[in-house]
């Protein structure tokens, strides 16, 4: 069930993250995804799951420049997490153990930034890894990478936006003859209600270990620029505009 987070002056920050200020709060949801049974419930609650995303500084509160160019209160980079190889184990642990029922026989994620958890859910599945790539604007099997008839497809990425990565890699297996049993990201940011909505998106079933939603607005409409607070582009120090 979903519950809701505020996140603002109550949260103390590491150092990492741009100085709070009540101005800078923002809802943030985060759907509990594990089940009721499973080990992972202890290892690694959503509160354990924020506070690693917040020490390795790929989650930050502020008031950020995205590269779209949009600004959000918020800023998540995955790849930050998965830098450490513990932790992009434990994440991948995590992901096997919620899609392990599915019995998938190997995991396929599109590059780049699915590789490293993909690999990683590989592991903890002890299935094969493999990814699609862009070649001309479309993502491909390459480097002799084969699925077949027998094969069941995982298809895993690290954040789930839009979707639209995962749509594309489960039509690449597909067209492989392959038959794709599930969808999982680290982090679910679609925005769309918990469960059952997105594996109808999606049209296989879809697993997150985190929702986080994160507001994004247009410049000239933002909210935290109408009340004077720098932005940040992710990465940097303050800058004007
Ligand atoms: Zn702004």
């Amino acid at each position: 069930m979903a519950s809701d987070f505020f996140i603002g002056e109550s949260l103390v920050g590491d150092g990492n993250a741009a100085p709070m200020s009540a101005a800078s709060s923002f809802a943030m949801t985060v759907t509990e995804s594990f089940g009721t049974e499973g080990i992972l419930r202890e290892l690694m609650t959503r509160d354990e799951l924020l506070d690693l995303f917040r020490r390795s500084g790929a989650l930050l509160e502020g008031h950020f420049r995205l590269s779209s160019g949009l600004h959000s209160p918020g800023y998540l980079q995955c790849a930050l997490v998965l830098q450490h190889p513990r932790h992009a184990e434990a994440l991948g642990a995590a992901l096997a153990e919620r899609t392990h029922r599915l019995r998938p026989t190997v995991v396929m994620s599109p590059a780049l930034g699915g590789v490293v958890i993909g690999q990683e859910v590989g592991r903890g599945l002890g299935v094969r890894a493999i990814f699609a790539e862009r070649q001309d604007g479309a993502l491909t099997l390459r480097r002799g990478f084969m699925l077949g008839e027998n094969d069941r497809v995982l298809v895993v990425e690290d954040v789930l936006t839009t979707g639209g990565s995962t749509r594309e890699t489960i039509q690449v297996a597909r067209a492989s003859g392959a038959h794709v049993v599930g969808a999982a990201s680290i982090v679910d940011r679609s925005g769309a209600p918990a469960g059952s909505d997105r594996t109808i998106a999606l049209g296989v079933p879809f697993v997150s270990l985190l929702e986080i939603e994160l507001p994004t607005h247009e410049p000239d409409r933002c909210p935290l620029c109408a009340q004077g607070l720098p932005v940040v582009k992710p990465g940097s120090r303050p800058v004007a505009t």
